[in-house]
């Protein structure tokens, strides 16, 4: 099948058309269709699989079509990723896909001064990408809101606890508010990773490429 034949509106295939994307990967054409209808999903997948248009392009989807209601200025989507680089990997993805919808993201992460992301903040996004040190810094400064986001997205979840981010991302969780859709990709599946999704999940979909 096709992108469209995911159920993604217009803007969205288009997006990817002018990326030189024609066909879905497995992952995508696994995820997208179950995302769309705002389903928790646990996700076993390396990078390079395309995992992040496979929760970003719903997220997008689901934002836009929300959009009927009054735009507000807190995250409505918060993505955390283990690293800088990842963190703005998937913030340069997102720009991409959303080149012909309205929707903001920005990305924070630690290493350099706050002032800028804090700005960024403050002009207002939907979506939030941010590495789980910085954020907890930014929370602890009350200088981000999370009890607005309606979707969670932990990327590379695995990597993200051997980095020793279990207890903030522990925190980020509890401030997120539960009702809310889940997204949890990691390229393997140990205990640990069971037990956090297990925990911060409500019967999700299970996919694995
Ligand atoms: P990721 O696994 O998300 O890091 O994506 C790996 C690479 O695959 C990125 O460079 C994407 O631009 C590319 N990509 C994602 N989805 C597709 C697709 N359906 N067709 C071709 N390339 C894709």
């Amino acid at each position: 099948t096709n992108f469209t034949g995911l159920g993604l509106i217009e803007p969205l295939t288009r997006a990817v058309a002018a990326e030189g994307y024609d066909t879905p990967t497995p992952i995508q054409a696994q995820s997208i269709p179950d995302l769309l209808t705002g389903r928790d999903l646990l996700g076993v997948a390396q990078t390079g699989t395309g995992k992040t248009a496979a929760f970003v392009l719903p997220i997008l989807q689901r934002l836009h079509e929300a959009n009927a209601l009054p735009a507000r200025k807190l995250p409505r989507v918060l993505i955390l990723a283990p690293t800088r680089e990842l963190a703005l990997q998937i913030h340069e993805s997102i720009v991409v896909y959303a080149r012909y919808l309205s929707i903001r993201s920005v990305v924070v992460f630690g290493g350099v001064p706050m002032g800028k992301q804090v700005k960024g903040l403050n002009d207002g996004a939907q979506i939030l990408v941010a590495t789980p040190g910085r954020l907890m810094d930014l929370m602890n400064q009350d200088k981000v809101r999370l009890n607005r986001v309606e979707t969670f997205v932990l990327d590379e979840a695995d990597r993200m606890l051997d980095m020793g981010f279990v207890n903030d991302v522990r925190k980020i969780s509890a401030e997120v508010p539960d009702k809310r859709q889940t997204v949890l990709f990691s390229a393997t599946m140990p205990e640990n990773v069971r037990k956090l999704a297990s925990g911060l999940m409500d019967n999700p979909v299970r996919v694995e490429v």
